[in-house]
C-alpha cells in the first residue's frame, strides 16, 4: 500500500478527511497513479499513520476520507544522530537512504578536514532540497512515521557544537587501535546516540582531538578499514541489532 506524509494542516474536519495539495498532490496522482477509491497510509511525521481512501482527484488537489488513526509501528525511545563527512560523488544518496531505512533521526553532512569536496554555501540550499527528497522517500519506503532531519555543517567544528550536550557522543576513528565500539555500546545507557564518521581521507588528528574535548568517545570499528559508506551502515545496524535484543523490537 502506497505511504505518503503529510502536514498536520492538511487534516480536516476534526481529521476526518485529508486536503493534499502542491507537489505532493502531484506526486500522489501523476506518479503513484491513485484514483478515487484507492486506499493509502497517510503519516503526519510525528508517528500517527492514518489510514486513508480517495475520495476525489482535482487539477490542484487530491481529497480523502480518513478511516482511523494509528501509531506507526516504527517509534523508538531512542534517537540516533549520524554525522557524516560529505563523500565523493552519489555516495552521500546511498548513505541518506540507508541512515534512513536504519533508523537516523538527524542526518548531519560536515565538510572537514581531509573531505575531497569542497564546500560552497551558494549549492547547500539546492543539496538539501535533494537530500531531503531522498530521506522522504526512503522513510516512504520503509514505513517510518518521521522524516530525517538532514543538515549540512561548513566544517567539523561548527558539526560539534551544534551536538545536544546532553548526548552520547562517539567517533568511529581508524587510528583508535584499543576503545571497540561493542564495548561503548555496550555499555551504554544514554537514549540519545551520535555517531561521526569521516571522509574516505579519515580524520585530521586535530579533529580526533577537538572531538574528544567535546566529550566524544573515539571508537574501533575493528580491523579492517571501512569506506566512509559503510562505517555509518554498520554503526546505526549495530544499534538496531543490541536493541531487538534487549525488546524483541527495536
Ligand atoms: N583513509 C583512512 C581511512 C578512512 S575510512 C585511512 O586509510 O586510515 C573513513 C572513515 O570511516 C573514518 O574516518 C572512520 O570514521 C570510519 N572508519 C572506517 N574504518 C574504521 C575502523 N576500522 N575503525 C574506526 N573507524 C573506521
Amino acid at each position: 500500500m502506497h505511504r505518503i506524509f503529510i502536514d498536520r494542516e492538511e487534516l480536516y474536519d476534526d481529521g476526518g478527511s485529508l486536503r493534499v495539495f502542491g507537489a505532493r498532490a502531484h506526486h500522489m496522482k501523476n506518479v503513484l497513479r491513485m484514483r478515487p477509491g484507492d486506499a493509502f497510509i497517510a503519516c503526519d511525521g510525528a508517528y500517527t499513520d492514518y489510514s486513508c481512501t480517495v475520495t476525489s482527484v482535482a487539477k490542484d488537489r487530491l481529497e480523502a476520507s480518513v478511516i482511523s488513526a494509528s501509531q506507526n509501528a516504527s517509534k523508538k525511545d531512542y534517537t540516533l544522530t549520524l554525522c557524516q563527512a560529505m563523500p565523493k560523488g552519489a555516495k552521500i544518496d546511498f548513505v541518506l537512504q540507508k541512515a534512513t531505512e536504519l533508523g537516523a533521526d538527524e542526518i548531519n553532512i560536515f565538510f572537514s578536514a581531509r573531505t575531497d569536496v569542497k564546500y560552497d554555501e551558494a549549492q547547500q540550499q539546492k543539496r538539501l532540497s535533494r537530500f531531503d527528497r531522498i530521506v522522504e522517500e526512503a522513510a516512504n519506503q520503509c514505513g517510518a512515521g518521521a522524516i530525517s532531519a538532514v543538515r549540512i555543517f561548513k566544517d567539523f567544528d561548527a558539526m560539534l557544537a551544534s551536538l545536544d550536550p546532553a548526548a552520547k557522543v562517539i567517533m568511529a576513528y581508524e587510528e583508535e587501535k584499543t576503545t571497540t565500539f561493542k564495548s561503548v555500546l555496550r555499555g551504554n545507557n544514554s537514549t540519545n546516540l551520535v555517531f561521526i564518521v569521516g571522509p574516505e581521507g579519515g580524520f585530521d588528528p586535530k579533529e580526533a582531538q577537538h572531538a574528544k574535548e567535546a566529550g566524544a568517545v573515539l571508537v574501533s570499528l575493528g580491523r579492517r578499514i571501512l569506506r566512509t559508506e559503510t562505517a555509518g551502515m554498520f554503526l546505526l545496524s549495530c544499534v538496531s541489532y543490541e536493541k531487538q535484543e534487549e525488546g524483541g523490537q527495536e
